[in-house]
């Protein structure tokens, strides 16, 4: 490497840490950024330090790989260069805006990695944001990270293995789980069997979550269409309205999780200029890569669920290949262990592939939205809003939507409405979704006080 710059790694989850070691064992000293206050990524987010729940309730059947994945990250902390709590809020060729409580500056790479991991997704509904109503990811780093319940009755709306491991972890943790709601019918196409049958262990798990919930008292139904979240005198939620086969009914509740799958983070990605492409079994525009995550600029390479989302191993395999092909394009001695993780990530494939037909996004709920559900909460648009500025303006481009009526353009930059106001954009339009085309990243791609940014412009 002849560059005066470092190689840097956005992003201390399980693909970022793989990347890291991979470098580390080649002899360099990576600069990792992440702005968690531990590495773990999601999946092994650490609680505060004050907290003390061991690592088999934190972590159920992946108590065993967080024990050594924090094992592996202490030996590995000396060999590299880690920032914890530090955003990157912007990025651009060569040079990527950090902000660390309070303090902005400036980090330059010669070679970058992305492993910023996914997010989310959520399909609103009438009254979801009221408070004591969570994402699924949202509750459940209140329990691993804080110790605690976002109720003490809580339901779980949405779709995905998220909806269930969360709902598990709930009911283990003392929380009344009265229902499961999920929106897909996992089982209606037997065509996705042979495929779900792929990752063996995986699948055991999802139906040991299932059976476990049941056992205790949950109800989990499919096929369902959330309708409303009901809120008492206070402004709390207090129920959720939903429809099941034709009949309507409320399911009382003081907290309420709701999450259809995640999304990649894309945005630095976005930033830098990387081609996309539309993934239709995820529904969402992913950065280009080739299959050792090479993306379409030179020395950027992506990883993990920032690439595409399919879990913590493929993000570790990922993370591997990564570095990998930066040490082989940088000149320098690759790990011989690409083989094995290109079999692996190719062999996942089909799983995941089921899995996300599995558990679809759940379009046809996102584009039946009332008018008067709120989608973008930042800006305090509604579906109706957003139909009518389709009508309006003849245009079915969600920048031009954002352009016309403010789509996207708050704090959360269009990360939580993006995925159903496209849905939205789709249906009025009448045209595909893939037509929607994406938002554009914008910086800050994370909130950042102004003060910051003005006390860094001085
Ligand atoms: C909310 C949530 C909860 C999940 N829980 C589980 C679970 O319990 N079990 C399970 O098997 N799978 C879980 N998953 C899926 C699992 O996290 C992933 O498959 C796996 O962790 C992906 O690893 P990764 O390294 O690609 O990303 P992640 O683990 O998501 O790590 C990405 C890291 O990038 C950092 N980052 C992102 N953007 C920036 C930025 N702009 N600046 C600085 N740092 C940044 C984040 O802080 C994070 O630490 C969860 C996913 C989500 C989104």
């Amino acid at each position: 490497m002849t560059s005066r710059h470092p190689v840097v790694i956005i992003g201390a989850g399980p693909a970022g840490i793989a990347a890291a070691r991979t470098l580390a064992d080649a002899g360099l000293r990576p600069v990792l950024i992440d702005e968690g206050r531990f590495p773990g990524g999601q999946i092994f987010r650490k609680p505060q330090p004050e907290l003390t729940r061991a690592p088999s309730t934190l972590y159920g059947f992946d108590a065993g790989r967080a024990k050594s994945f924090r094992a592996d990250v202490a030996d590995l902390l000396p060999a590299i260069d880690y920032r914890s709590e530090t955003t990157v809020w912007s990025a651009e060729p060569g040079s990527l805006h950090l902000v660390n409580h309070g303090r902005t500056f400036s980090q330059p790479w010669s070679r970058l990695i992305i492993a910023t991991g996914g997010m989310d997704r959520i399909v609103p509904m009438k009254g979801w944001t009221a408070p004591g109503i969570y994402s699924l990811g949202g509750a459940q780093i209140a329990l691993k990270a804080e110790a605690s319940l976002i109720g003490r009755r809580v339901v779980f709306s949405g779709t995905g293995p998220l909806l269930y491991l969360v709902a598990y972890q709930y009911a283990k943790a003392g929380a009344c789980v009265p229902a499961v709601l999920e929106t897909a019918r996992p089982f209606d196409d037997l065509r996705l069997l042979p495929g779900l049958a792929g990752d063996v262990p995986l699948l055991a798990r999802g139906l040991y979550y299932i059976a476990w919930l049941r056992a205790h008292g949950t109800r989990v139904l499919s096929g369902v269409v959330p309708l409303e979240a009901r809120h008492g005198k206070d402004g709390r939620v207090s129920g959720l309205a939903f429809r099941h086969g034709d009949r309507d009914q409320i399911l009382a509740c003081d907290g309420l999780a709701i999450g259809h799958g995640l999304k990649a983070e894309t945005q630095v990605a976005d930033l830098l200029g990387a081609e996309f492409s539309f993934n239709a079994a995820q529904r969402q525009w992913l950065p280009r890569a080739d299959r050792d995550g090479r993306s379409s600029l030179s020395n950027v390479y992506l990883a993990g669920d920032g690439l595409s989302v399919r879990g913590s191993l493929v993000a570790a395999a990922s993370g591997r290949l990564a570095a990998a092909a930066l040490l082989q394009d940088a000149g320098l001695n690759a790990p011989r262990s690409s083989d094995r993780d290109r079999r692996f990530v190719a062999g996942s494939a089909r799983f995941r592939d089921a899995l996300d037909r599995a558990f679809p996004l759940p379009s046809e709920i996102a584009q039946a939205l009332p008018e008067e559900t709120v989608v973008c909460r930042c800006e305090g648009l509604t579906a109706g809003d957003i139909r009518r500025t389709v009508a309006r303006s003849g245009e079915a481009d969600i920048n031009r939507i954002k352009a016309f009526c403010r789509l996207g353009m708050g704090r959360c930059q269009g990360r939580i409405c993006g995925p159903a106001a496209a849905e939205l954009i789709a249906s009025a339009a009448r045209i595909d979704i893939s037509a929607v085309g994406r938002l554009r990243g914008q910086a800050p791609v994370k909130p950042v006080p102004l003060k910051d940014l003005a006390e860094a412009a001085r």
